[in-house]
């Protein structure tokens, strides 16, 4: 660089860029990828070339306007990739390989203070304004990552640091479905060896749940979904049984527990009707939690008599109730070393181009999490 030309201590990688990204210009409109343009890092900010990003349900919810979404929107949160370029005052060097965090958190608050980040009060809105598409229109980001895309602009707290060489498909999933799912069982309801569970939905976030009440030692795990088709993965994934979600689970479980019902229940679909399914499969004294994330005006119904007397305890688990700053390099050595194995997860890589296929078949139920790799 000769001495006439402008210095910066962030260099020629903070430039705006324009990338290729999953977009959904509506509620229930045709996904397509298209060209968008993000900004520049400012302070604070990285920018990452994604390697790997995950279609997860949240994404489909966002796509077809069970949350509320505003658009055009990038979708996509779950995610790994390489840092590429930095905004001033960032430590982060280009190059390092990160895992996206869609709640990261203020460290500051009420919540952060007493060690629950999860429920940081400055937590990400469901989609955040960022860039714009290439006709010019204001974009809007998932969680503001926006992770379907080749690259995001994210503030370097969103960014967590993991070993160089992991695979990328898997590596991706530490960000949402195994972070959430490991956290639900060992953080929120802290499975104990010799116990009962129950898992209801066996999408990414189900199948992280199962695998990981098999590592805690519990010893009667009863897979359930409507889709007979999630049999032989459940098995695979440490399943002892798999249930048919029918008019006939509360016995079936009932046959497999002593008539008591499962000691933990998980909710990993985030419906009223699967709520109450975990809730009548859990035994008195027993606890719920709820996974899934579910729509606003999807009510819950529960007898009073019931609640009193079932002595339950009904609770939600957001994002596993974990601080991805501590357990998401925790994983991603586990995952290094070979302790955690999350093969069975992913059920196929695909480009960018093939994503809003892979929403079709997360809408049908098909497989458990399709990643899409790019280069
Ligand atoms: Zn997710
Ligand atoms: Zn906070």
């Amino acid at each position: 660089m000769s001495a006439a030309e402008p210095t910066t201590e962030t260099g020629p990688t903070s430039a705006p860029v324009t990338v290729r990204a999953l977009v959904a210009r509506g509620s229930d409109a045709e996904l397509r990828v298209e060209r968008v343009r993000l900004p520049a890092p400012g302070p604070g900010e990285v920018r990452v070339t994604i390697t790997a990003a995950g279609v997860c349900h949240s994404d489909l919810s966002m796509a077809n306007g069970t949350l509320a979404a505003r658009f055009p929107l990038v979708l996509g949160h779950e995610a790994t990739g390489v840092v590429a370029g930095t905004g001033p005052g960032v430590d982060l060097a280009v190059g390092t390989p990160v895992v996206l965090n869609w709640a990261p958190a203020c460290r500051a608050c009420w919540w952060c203070r007493r060690g629950e980040p999860w429920l940081c009060a400055a937590t990400t809105a469901p989609t955040v304004p960022r860039g714009e598409t290439e006709d010019g229109v204001p974009l809007h980001l998932t969680l503001g990552l926006g992770a379907l895309a080749e690259a995001v602009v994210v503030p370097e707290r969103a960014v967590i640091p993991i070993p160089a060489g992991l695979p990328a498909e898997q590596a991706a999933l530490l960000g949402c479905a195994v972070l959430t799912g490991v956290g639900a069982v060992r953080n929120t309801a802290g499975v104990a060896p010799g116990e009962s569970v129950a898992v209801v939905g066996l999408g990414g976030v189900g199948l992280a749940v199962l695998t990981t009440a098999r590592r805690a030692g519990a010893t009667t795990i009863l897979a359930v979904d409507v889709a007979e088709a999630k049999r032989d993965l459940a098995l695979a994934a440490g399943a002892t049984d798999f249930l048919l979600a029918d008019d006939r689970l509360s016995k079936e479980v009932r046959a497999r527990t002593e008539s008591r019902g499962v000691d933990h229940a998980f909710e990993c679909v985030g419906r009223a009707a699967t709520i109450r399914a975990a809730w009548r499969l859990t035994r008195r004294g027993g606890a719920v939690t709820v996974v899934g994330m579910g729509a606003k005006d999807d009510m819950v119904s529960l007898g009073a008599l019931d609640i009193f007397h079932s002595a339950r305890t009904l609770r939600s688990s957001v994002y596993g109730s974990s601080d991805p700053d501590r357990e998401v390099p925790v994983l991603a050595a586990e995952l290094a070393g070979g302790a955690l194995d999350l093969g069975l997860l992913v059920s196929g890589t695909i480009p960018l181009d093939e994503a809003p296929a892979a929403f079709d078949r997360l809408a049908r139920g098909e497989g458990a999490r399709w990643v899409v790799t790019l280069d």
